[in-house]
């Protein structure tokens, strides 16, 4: 399988902890969803999909493990998932996991993938973030719930931000930029960019802002892949592609 699957280099030295950023490319799908579309609410053939997510578990060594998605809704709710045998664990942005394994897994195209990991600890998160959970402090609530429920101090935690789109692409309007920093300021205007009288945002680098500011040390933040807009060839992009295409997986989890 010709799969793309990027990884944070320290964490593959973790014998036990497994994740990655899967591409588009591997799978069955075809058109727009080409190829390794692991989503069923796109439009996609869903006999395809199960192949596909079949397909890539082996590949990735969780061939009889369960990866478990959330409904993704844009919004700020957290899961802790517990079991085992779930598909979906409900309408969220967020998920937590200290089962052994179960996978935890981000379904995107442009929007933000970002995996935790806690060091020293077999506790795994992951969080969705677009514009609208950016601006409703996904990442933030995240941190506070891992500190809150399991008692995880921020310099303890390691965060990757997957492949999405880049400043070099998402460019947006009013109705996007005024609220982003009405609510996080200086942070959301230093990760806004004018070029051409257009306004263009990076969501990768506001998320790991509002990261270290939630105290997690800047070494311990990882982001990974290219922008998803400048790379269709190894990722689906929802603006590049117009809004009709697939969408790729990130996961993590421990063995
Ligand atoms: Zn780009």
């Amino acid at each position: 399988m010709d799969l793309v699957w990027l990884q944070v280099e320290r964490w593959k030295r973790v014998d036990w902890l497994l994740h990655g950023f899967l591409g588009r490319r591997g799978g069955k799908g075809t058109g727009v969803y080409a190829s390794l579309n692991l989503s069923f609410r796109v439009g996609d053939d869903p006999q395809v999909v199960k192949d596909n997510l079949c397909d890539m578990k082996k590949a990735v060594g969780v061939h009889d493990l369960r990866i478990v998605t959330m409904r993704q809704m844009h919004g700020d709710q957290i899961l802790e998932v517990k079991d085992k045998h779930l598909k979906e664990a409900g309408a969220a942005d967020g998920m937590v996991t200290e089962e052994r394994g179960l996978f935890l897994g981000v379904l995107t195209a442009d929007c933000v993938p970002i995996l935790f990991s806690i060091s020293g600890r077999k506790l795994v998160a992951v969080v969705h973030a677009g514009w609208r959970g950016t601006l409703a402090g996904i990442t933030t609530k995240m941190m506070n719930y891992l500190r809150d429920r399991y008692d995880v101090e921020p310099t303890s935690v390691e965060v990757a931000l997957g492949p999405a789109i880049g400043s070099c692409c998402y460019e947006i309007g009013a109705d996007v930029a005024v609220p982003l920093v009405q609510k996080w300021g200086s942070l959301a205007e230093r990760c806004l960019q004018a070029r051409d009288r257009k306004r263009f945002l990076d969501l990768r680098d506001l998320n790991s802002l509002l990261l270290e500011r939630a105290g997690v040390p800047p070494g311990q933040i990882f982001k990974i892949g290219p922008c998803t807009s400048c790379a269709t060839e190894d990722f689906f992009s929802y603006r590049c592609e117009r809004g009709e295409t697939g969408r790729q997986m990130s996961f993590i989890g421990w063995l």
